[in-house]
């Protein structure tokens, strides 16, 4: 029995974890549960599951549990906590990250902002702590499920995107879509900030560093392709040229699953069993960085390394935010990130203060420029 920490419960990823621990209750325990801001689901969720620790994220005097910020690693080091599966939206997850890599536990890892904005620190904090990183991310899981045990002899990875909802229209249309338009994703259901990313293609430049960083490949080994019905998550090649895929009908659930049985795996009734001919003609495309501005911004982010990936990630995510209040028009995302990157002076990713310095420049910059 495995004793689970959920970190970020009310959102998309956290409801969907609750599915499958519900599922596998003879297998895993929660033994800690937080959430952000969603007072009333995670009280309805901590009476249900009645875990050792409950924290809210946000500072509320009059809750009856802790709160605030610190809950995350408080959540995190719980004692009887073996797995942490953060999923916390944006840079917020960090430091939980970073103290369960520290305490040797395994972090499944949802909050993929975390090792994009701090790659070198996450990494060496599992490997001083004892800790590992299992991807929740479908692609990544994906890789991990085909790379097996021959991390050796991979070659490059090809990780698959749907392409969202504007995979085919042009730059002019692009500019003037609204909200609605870019949360109407034609293959995943999910929170806004992501399938936002996924509208404008930064989620695959985040999914391409995050490789980066959990595979240890350099960036001419990583790859994107554009498939619109999201069946194969990822390929897999290795050094003779052989390539292996991952297959499934999209649905959370079942990286979930594997992120806390990795490498093992356990029976799971829940996770709809795969039918090629319902999954009908599999196609791909390449990205058209040309129009998606906001990909090639971040792949480039992620090649000069340092701090330009912090920066990346909080740029995006204000010029997201502002986005969805109305603030600005969706072709103005990249533009936000892209001057965000040329005004920053680039510097190693030294320790946490730098990252977090750099982070708080970005959102700064970013805000002026959405005013
Ligand atoms: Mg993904």
């Amino acid at each position: 029995m495995r004793g689970i920490a959920l970190l970020g419960s009310t959102g998309s990823i956290g409801r969907s974890t609750l599915a499958v621990l519900k599922r596998q209750r003879e297998h895993f325990r929660l033994v800690a549960l937080t959430a952000g801001c969603n007072r009333a689901e995670l009280e309805a969720q901590a009476a249900e599951w009645r875990p050792e620790f409950v924290g809210l994220a946000e500072q509320q005097s009059d809750a009856p549990y802790p709160s605030g910020p610190g809950v995350l690693v408080d959540a995190a080091l719980h004692p009887g906590v073996d797995i942490v599966l953060n999923a916390v939206v944006g840079s917020a997850g960090l430091d939980a990250t970073l103290a369960a890599l520290r305490a040797g536990k395994r972090v499944a890892l949802a909050n993929k902002e975390t090792l994009v904005m701090a790659g070198d620190l996450v990494t060496a904090a599992a490997r001083a702590g004892g800790g590992e990183i299992v991807p929740v991310d479908s692609e990544h899981s994906a890789v991990l499920q085909c790379i097996a045990d021959r991390p050796s002899a991979v070659g490059r990875l090809i990780l698959t995107g749907s392409g969202g909802p504007f995979r085919e229209w042009g730059a002019e249309r692009l500019s003037i879509a609204t909200v609605s338009d870019a949360l109407n994703h034609p293959t995943w259901r999910m929170g806004k900030k992501i399938t936002v990313d996924s509208a404008t293609l930064a989620n695959k430049a985040l999914e391409v560093i995050e490789a980066h960083y959990l595979f240890g490949l350099g960036y001419d080994a990583l790859e994107v392709v554009i498939h619109p019905q999201s069946i194969v998550h990822a390929f897999v090649e290795f050094c003779d040229g052989s390539v292996l895929a991952q297959l499934a009908f999209p649905s959370m659930e079942l990286p979930i699953l594997y992120a806390l049985t990795h490498p093992g795996r356990l029976p799971d009734a829940g996770v709809r069993r795969f039918d090629p001919v319902a999954a009908g003609p599999l196609t791909f495309e390449p990205v058209r960085a040309e129009v998606f501005r906001a990909y090639d911004a971040g792949v480039a982010a992620g090649r000069a390394g340092g701090t330009a990936p912090a920066v990346f990630n909080a740029a995006n995510e204000v010029a997201v935010a502002a986005f969805l209040e109305g603030c600005i028009p969706f072709g103005r995302i990249s533009d936000v990130i892209e001057h965000a990157l040329d005004d920053h002076r680039r510097e190693p990713a030294a320790d946490v203060e730098v990252v977090r310095s750099a982070d708080r420049w970005a959102r700064e910059r970013a805000r002026a420029l959405v005013r």
